[in-house]
């Protein structure tokens, strides 16, 4: 079940956190990874280096999402060299949490750019090959809060309910063509973007939510290599949740 030998996956944000998880179990059921850094180079080789120890196929390519041009370089370079790209993982994403009345604009603009026309660029460059290979899943990682709201969360929510509103056009827009198109939406995640936050914050998140603790990259992982799989072939326009019951 969920094997992906033979194929070709692009995680973005891919070293760190979720994307790292994603990187590692698409890895681990035999897709050849591409893992997109933004900066820290000898983190991204410590990961590549992690997936080969186990067995798997793995390279970092240095990519900002949020240049354009720059995704549509390495998304060629990748296609090419590797005879094609069947995976996206939109995972690469900032949260600037404010109240409205502080948000600045740099903050709306930085986190729309990152986590919204970032994905926009990366399926735009995607959607080409899977075309040609007439098959393709596109994964964008939302979040809870983009369905819920948060207070202190306008921009990051407004990001992340854009990218619900971004998976359901492009899966109308490619189901014809073979590939399919899904959110996951985790809730609280135990990673470097939720470590800062305070321990009374923590807590309140826990007793929020039903399962009574956080959740584990690994956990969102597990349901990216589902969408990723030829078992969801029939999924298309969706999201899955997984946030321990915190939004049902
Ligand atoms: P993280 O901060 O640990 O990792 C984010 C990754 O994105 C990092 O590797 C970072 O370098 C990369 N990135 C940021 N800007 C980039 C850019 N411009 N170009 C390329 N890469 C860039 O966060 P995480 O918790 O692993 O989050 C992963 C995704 O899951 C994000 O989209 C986040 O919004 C979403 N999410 C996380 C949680 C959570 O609780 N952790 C909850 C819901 C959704």
């Amino acid at each position: 079940m969920f094997r992906l030998d033979g194929k070709v996956a692009l995680v973005t944000g891919g070293t760190r956190g979720i994307g790292r998880s994603c990187s590692e179990l698409l890895a681990q059921a035999g897709a050849r990874v591409v893992m997109a850094y933004r900066g820290n180079a000898e983190a991204a080789q410590e990961a590549v280096a992690a997936i080969e120890a186990a067995g798997g196929q793995a390279e970092a390519v240095q990519l900002d999402v949020a240049d354009g041009a720059a995704v549509d370089a390495v998304i060629k370079d990748v296609t090419k060299r590797l005879g094609g790209l069947d995976i996206l993982v939109n995972n690469a994403g900032i949260a600037r949490d404010q109240l409205l009345l502080r948000v600045k604009q740099d903050e709306i603009d930085q986190t729309f750019a990152t986590n919204v026309a970032g994905a926009i660029y990366c399926a735009k460059a995607a959607i080409r090959p899977m075309m040609r290979a007439k098959a393709g899943r596109i994964i964008n990682l939302s979040s809870v809060v983009g369905e819920t709201g948060n207070p202190g969360q306008v921009v990051y929510s407004a990001s992340k309910a854009a990218l619900l509103g971004l998976t359901k056009t492009l899966a109308r827009e490619y189901a014809s063509r073979g590939i399919t198109v899904n959110a996951v939406a985790p809730g609280y995640i135990d990673t470097d973007m939720t470590s800062s936050l305070s321990d009374e914050i923590k807590e309140g998140i826990v007793s929020s939510t039903p399962l009574g603790r956080v959740g584990r990259p690994e956990e969102v992982a597990a349901a990216v290599l589902f969408l990723a799989s030829d078992e969801a072939g029939y999924v298309t326009g969706q999201t899955i949740r997984v946030n321990g019951g915190m939004y049902v």
